[in-house]
Order: C-alpha cells, then structure tokens, then sequence
C-alpha cells in the first residue's frame, strides 16, 4: 500500500492498508467502533476496516 492517507495515522504494520513505508492508512476513509458495551478507556475501541495481511 503506497496511498497514505495523511488524515489517518496508523502504526498496525500487520494490517494489509497499512502504508509498507510509513505510518499512515491507505484506505480513503475508516470505520471505528467498539467491542465493549459501555466503552470507557482507549482499549476498548477499535479501527473496524483492519484486515490482516495474512488474511
Ligand atoms: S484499516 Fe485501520 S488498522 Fe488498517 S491501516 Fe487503516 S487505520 Fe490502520
């Protein structure tokens, strides 16, 4: 992926839209939510359009 996206910083190396050269998504846009039912620390919440490299 050589797309940065400079609106989206992202150091998940093991994601497959990961910029291979720095730490930037590369996907135009993003989804973010949670797997907890009352989120309340940083842990809790998640990038949704994380897909594995080895997926
Ligand atoms: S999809 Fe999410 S986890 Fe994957 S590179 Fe983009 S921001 Fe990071």
């Amino acid at each position: 992926m050589d797309n940065p996206n400079k609106s989206i910083e992202c150091s998940v190396e093991q994601c497959r839209y990961h910029c291979s050269d720095c730490n930037y998504c590369s996907l135009d846009k993003i989804r973010v939510g949670t797997h907890e039912a009352d989120p309340e620390t940083i842990q809790c919440v998640d990038c949704m359009s994380f897909r594995s490299v080895q997926g």
